[in-house]
């Protein structure tokens, strides 16, 4: 069982290890993953060499290599995790615990101080990797992983009690045992497992990130158009919805930013503007980027007053920020329509009509849309997209 562990864990570390560089880039601590299981499949190989060699010359290396390749694990998912802290700790406890293992492997041969030292230590590294993931991480995997170190911690546990009552000082490793088979089977189970665990870790990011990429716009990270406008129709199909307020917003007089300053300046404006509003909602808003250097808002749960008082504070936020520019906001409640349109294509009509009000009145200022705006005919612009940037 430990060989075909070992070797699950070679082939496991070479795939990961083998990933085109362009998908390494984007998985922070899968170096170092692949490195620990290669080091687990040595450390098994060189425990097998236990049947060639003198006692100890075999088991040293492998426990080494196993006791390293478990701290390294834990490095790669620090990493991973984004939560970098020097390794120091583990390694030292890795160090400390081989130096004992050898005293009782040469001077003071005892299986069972052997035992309790490798099983106590690899356990601890498994609780505090544990403690790491359950803080830090997010997602099943994440879970799983963490599900899988919490089994290993108390087999782990278990091994290094019971072997005060089951083993003898001149025990072996290899030495029959029901005890031991249960234990390097369920070891061996819970490594091949943890080789699993991070492939599901990583495969996870990169499909969270292809997620997030389809629906984020890349320069300002807001909703694209079209999630946001699912996302819209979502919360105005449910039956038991709460208030919704669409905010249509557009940046003023954003294009002398572009003509005295240059695109790519007027592109880093957009991207802080998008963050500053971002920062400024309340938990729960849908920021969308509904074209060039329009945004649209989705509140939910907000009555008129408190839609306002969004807005308002939006519109001082960007101004706060003094990056040349402000902006101009008109906002709309759903309510009962006459339009022939979709609920949400009529709630977008109102708001942006309302947004050129604030225009009209000097821009810089929050509009909501009134008795004027409802279910009106198309707004300029909408009635000809083409004028939109
Ligand atoms: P106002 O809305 O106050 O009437 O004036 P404006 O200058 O903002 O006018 P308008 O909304 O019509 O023009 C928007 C400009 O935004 C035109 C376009 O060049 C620029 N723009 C749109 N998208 C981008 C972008 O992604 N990056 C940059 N740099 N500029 C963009
Ligand atoms: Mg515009
Ligand atoms: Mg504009």
């Amino acid at each position: 069982m430990s060989t075909m562990a070992g070797l699950m864990s070679l082939v496991i570390g070479a795939l990961l290890l083998g990933l085109p560089g362009r998908y390494a880039a984007r998985i922070p601590g899968l170096r170092a993953w692949g490195c620990a299981l290669l080091m687990y499949a040595l450390g098994t190989a060189s425990y097998l060499l236990n049947h060639v060699l003198p006692t100890g010359l075999a088991t040293m290396p492998g426990n080494a290599l196993v006791m390293f390749g478990f701290a390294l694990l834990m490095a790669g998912s620090r990493r991973f995790l984004g939560c970098p802290k020097a390794p120091g700790p583990m390694l030292w406890l890795c160090c400390i615990s081989l130096g004992v293992i050898a005293f009782f492997q040469f001077v003071v041969p005892d299986y069972r101080v052997r035992i309790s030292v490798f099983t106590g230590t690899l356990a601890f590294i498994a609780l505090a990797h544990l403690r790491l993931l359950l803080r830090h991480g997010q997602g099943w995997a994440s879970r799983f992983m963490a599900g899988v170190l919490g089994c290993l911690s108390l087999v782990m546990g278990v091994r290094g009690v019971l072997t005060w009552w089951v083993d003898r000082p001149d025990m072996h490793i290899y030495m029959p045992s029901s005890v031991q088979g249960a234990y390097v089977a369920s070891y061996a189970f819970a490594v091949l497992l943890l080789g699993v665990g991070v492939l599901f870790m990583a495969t996870e990011r990169v499909r969270v990130e292809f997620e997030h990429m389809a629906t984020h716009d890349g320069l300002t990270h807001a909703l694209t158009r079209r999630s946001w406008m699912s996302r819209a129709e979502a919360a105005l199909a449910d039956p038991g919805r709460p208030l919704v307020a669409v905010l249509m917003l557009d940046l003023d007089h954003f294009k002398r930013i572009n003509d005295a300053q240059g695109h790519q300046a007027g592109d880093r404006v957009l991207a802080t503007l998008a963050r500053v509003m971002a920062d400024a909602l309340p938990p729960g808003a849908a920021l969308g980027r509904y074209g060039g250097e329009e945004f649209v808002i989705l509140l939910e749960g907000h009555a008129a007053a408190q839609a306002l008082e969004v807005a308002e504070r939006l519109r001082q936020a960007v101004q706060a920020r003094a990056l040349g520019c402000t902006v101009s906001i008109g906002l709309a409640l759903a309510g009962p329509t006459q339009s022939p349109q979709t609920p949400l294509d009529a709630l977008i009509q109102r708001a942006d009509r309302a947004l050129y009000r604030a225009k009209g009145q000097g821009r810089n200022q929050v509009q909501q849309a009134g008795p004027a705006e409802r279910d009106a005919a198309p707004s300029p612009l909408q009635a000809a997209p083409q004028s939109r940037p």
